[in-house]
C-alpha cells in the first residue's frame, strides 16, 4: 500500500466529464489500497478568464483582491470533484488553502509556502476519506488569501507530498510526460523516461512549463520523486529523481525555448567602477529579475551594456534604466519585446567540450542570427529574435539527435 498525491492539471478537469472521470482515476486507486490525496487545479483557461476579469476593474489590479478572486477557480473544482466522488458511493472532502492549511509568506501572486501541517488531511485518509486540497492557493498568518503564481498548483501538490510523507508526487497533465522538447510544437519530440531534478530544474526556468519551477525544487531539496503523466492514458510517465550514472552519458537531453524575454541596452555609459552597480540597483530594488548581461567597450572609456528581464517586468525595466541613463550621462536607452530565449540542457555536458560549438554552428547553418548567449555547467541559452524560435527548437532538436529512440 503506498501514500501518493495525485495534482490534476486544467485541462485534466476542464468539464464536469473530465472531472468525473479524474474521480473514477482516484477511486480505482484507492480501490487498489493506496491512499490519495488529491490536488486539483481550476477548469483550464478560468485563471486566464479571472485576470481578464480583475483588468476591466483596475489597471494594475490590487494584488490582495487579485488572489482573493484567482483562488475562487480552484474552489469550484475541488467542490465539484469531491460531489462526482461522493456521487460514486466513496467519500472526499474538499479543502481549500486556509483549510489545509498551506501556510505561505505575504507576497501576494508570488507567495511561498512555509509549512503545511499534515494532520487534517491524514485525519481524512485515516477515516476512509478521500481529501482534495485547492492548488495554486495559500494563508498568511493574518488570515489573507495569497497565490503561489502561474502553474503554483504543482508546487501545492509536491509540497503537500513532502508533509504527509508520500511515496511519490504524480502530476497528471495533457501530454504524456516531460519530453524532448515541447511535444505542442517540434512533433518529433520524444518522451524522457527517467530525468534528474537538476535537469528539470533548468528546463523549468529555461521555459518548459510542463512542471513549474519551485515544484521541482522542493521535490530535490527534500528528494520527492516525482511522475508526470498523463490523465488521458494509463502509460507510465516520466520519472523525475536523484541524478544517477546512465543520465550522465547523454550530452543534451533536452531543448527548451520562452518567449518571456525582452532585451534593453544602456549605451555610451562612461566605463568607470561602479557604474553596473549604479545600473542594476534600481532594477533590483524595484525586484526586477535580472537574466544574462554583455558588457561590450567601445572607444573613448565609454561601454554598452545589454541585459533580459522578464517581458511582464520590461516598461517598469525601460523607465527606470531611462532615469538612471540620465543620472549617469549614459547616452540613450533601446529595448526590444521580440526576442526569445532557445537553450539546451543536459547533465553530460559537465565533462564534454564542444556543446556549446555545436548549438552554434546549428543556428548558424539555419540562418539565425545569435544576439547573446549564456552558459551554466549544465545548459547553454541563445537569445534570437523571436520569430525563429520554433526553427531554432526544431533545428537543435534534430541537430543533437533528440528525435531519434
Ligand atoms: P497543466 O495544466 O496540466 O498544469 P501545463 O500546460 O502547465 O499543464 O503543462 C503541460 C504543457 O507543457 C504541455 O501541454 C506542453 O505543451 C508543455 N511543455 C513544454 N515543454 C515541455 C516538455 N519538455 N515536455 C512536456 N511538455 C512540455
Ligand atoms: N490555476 C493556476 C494557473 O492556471 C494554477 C495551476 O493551474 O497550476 O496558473
Ligand atoms: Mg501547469
Amino acid at each position: 500500500m503506498a501514500l501518493i498525491v495525485q495534482k490534476y492539471g486544467g485541462t485534466s478537469v476542464a468539464n464536469c466529464r473530465r472531472i468525473k472521470r479524474v474521480a473514477e482515476r482516484v477511486i480505482s486507486r484507492t480501490e487498489q489500497g493506496d491512499d490519495v490525496v488529491v490536488v486539483l487545479s481550476a477548469m483550464a483557461g478560468q485563471t486566464n478568464y479571472l485576470t481578464d476579469l480583475a483588468l476591466e476593474m483596475q489597471s494594475n489590479p490590487d494584488k490582495r483582491e487579485l488572489d482573493v478572486l484567482l483562488s475562487t477557480g480552484e474552489q469550484v473544482t475541488i467542490a465539484l470533484f469531491s460531489m462526482a466522488v461522493k456521487a460514486m458511493g466513496h467519500e472526499a472532502r474538499s479543502f481549500l488553502g486556509y483549510q489545509v492549511p498551506v501556510e505561505t509568506d505575504a507576497a501576494h501572486s508570488k507567495a511561498r509556502i512555509q509549512n503545511i501541517p499534515a494532520e487534517k488531511l491524514k485525519n481524512a485518509l485515516n477515516n476512509g476519506i478521500i481529501p482534495v486540497v485547492a492548488g495554486f492557493q495559500g494563508v498568511t498568518d493574518s488570515g489573507d488569501i495569497t497565490t503561489l503564481g502561474r502553474g503554483g498548483s504543482d508546487t501545492t501538490a509536491v509540497a503537500v507530498a513532502v508533509a504527509i510523507g508520500a511515496d511519490v508526487c504524480e502530476i497528471y497533465t495533457d501530454v504524456d510526460g516531460v519530453f524532448t522538447t515541447d511535444p505542442g510544437i517540434c512533433p518529433t519530440a520524444k518522451k524522457i523516461d527517467r530525468i534528474s531534478y537538476e535537469e528539470m530544474l533548468e528546463m523549468a526556468s529555461l521555459g518548459a512549463k510542463v512542471l513549474e519551477i519551485r515544484s521541482v525544487e522542493f521535490a530535490m531539496r527534500y528528494d520527492m520523486p516525482i511522475h508526470v503523466r498523463s490523465s488521458f492514458t494509463n502509460t507510465p510517465g516520466t520519472m523525475v529523481v536523484k541524478e544517477d550514472e546512465l543520465m550522465e552519458d547523454v550530452l543534451v537531453s533536452s531543448v527548451t525555448y520562452s518567449r518571456d524575454e525582452a532585451r534593453i541596452t544602456i549605451s555610451k555609459v562612461p566605463d568607470r567602477p561602479g557604474i553596473a552597480s549604479a545600473i542594476f540597483k534600481p532594477i533590483s530594488d524595484a525586484n526586477i529579475i535580472v537574466d544574462m548581461i554583455i558588457q561590450n567597450a567601445r572607444a573613448g572609456d565609454l561601454t554598452d551594456m545589454t541585459f533580459t528581464v522578464s517581458r511582464a517586468d520590461f516598461d517598469q525595466a525601460m523607465s527606470i534604466l531611462e532615469e538612471t541613463a540620465s543620472q549617469i550621462g549614459a547616452e540613450s536607452v533601446a529595448g526590444d519585446k521580440k526576442i526569445a530565449k532557445v537553450s539546451i540542457v543536459g547533465v553530460g555536458m559537465r565533462n564534454h567540450a564542444g556543446v556549446a560549438s555545436s548549438m552554434f554552428d546549428i543556428l548558424a547553418r539555419h540562418g539565425i542570427n545569435i544576439l547573446m548567449i549564456s552558459t551554466s555547467e549544465i545548459k547553454v541559452s541563445c537569445i534570437i529574435d523571436e520569430k525563429f524560435t520554433e526553427l531554432a527548437v526544431r533545428a537543435l532538436h534534430e541537430g543533437f539527435g533528440l528525435d531519434k529512440e
